[in-house]
């Protein structure tokens, strides 16, 4: 990807960013410390649920790899005019210290190719996190099963504040939201489940698999939400 390339398809993605939250360019915003003017490149508000969450964004051009300094900088810069999340998002690629930087800092930081970046910015895999009513879910995990020549995609995200885990099975439809004690088992008859933060999924029953739409799904334990329309 060259670089006008990659400039259009970061202005794509802005566009794709605010049909569901209000993108602001180029705005300084108060240091909560020093109370002194930060330059900001790109803020994202996004309005889930009468929640605000904002999100500092920062679109990287590199040749070289994104590293912990560039990390650390971001960080810094997101806990000074209180960000809520920050994502980096590169034409390029990262260190190993520089993700495990990202991934343990308290700060919701994620690191985005261009590619992953417009595939996972779309409205229906961000979602308020109907359990703590805290944190805002973003579904950037998924995977699929094949089962009898048929292939079931799903999608699944973490909230980073209560650890409640939401999966989307995409065969049936069925929502649900789990956790290390609850599993579900959705309308084709998957088992899902939760351990050490990693979504399993598996089949229950070959028999049923054929007449999958007719088997109720509903488990008491299982709280169903309503994700957002599309
Ligand atoms: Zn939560
Ligand atoms: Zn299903």
């Amino acid at each position: 990807m060259n670089w006008q390339e990659y400039q259009d398809a970061v202005g794509e993605l802005y566009i794709q960013m605010n049909e569901f939250g209000i993108v602001k360019k180029n705005i300084t915003i108060p240091d909560k410390v020093t109370g002194q003017p930060r330059q900001v490149d790109v803020w994202w508000e996004l309005n889930l649920g009468g929640h605000i969450f904002k999100i500092l964004i920062d679109a990287k051009k590199r040749k070289d790899k994104i590293d912990v300094k560039d990390i650390e900088e971001i960080i810094m810069l997101a806990e000074s005019v209180n960000a809520d999340k920050a994502i980096i998002v590169t034409n390029s690629e990262w260190t190993e210290p520089a993700e495990r930087k990202a991934i343990h800092t308290g700060l919701d930081l994620r690191m985005f190719t261009i590619d992953e970046a417009t595939d996972l910015i779309v409205e229906d895999k961000w979602l308020m996190c109907q359990v703590c009513m805290e944190d805002c879910v973003v579904l950037d995990n998924d995977g699929f099963l094949p089962i009898g020549g048929i292939i079931n995609w799903w999608l699944g995200g973490t909230c980073g504040t209560c650890k409640s885990v939401y999966v989307n099975c995409q065969g049936c439809g069925g929502k649900a939201i789990i956790n290390n004690e609850a599993t579900w088992i959705c309308n084709c008859s998957l088992e899902w489940s939760v351990f050490e933060n990693q979504i399993f999924v598996e089949s229950t029953d070959e028999e049923v698999e054929k007449d999958s739409r007719d088997i109720p799904y509903k488990d008491e334990n299982q709280l169903e939400i309503e994700f957002p329309e599309i």
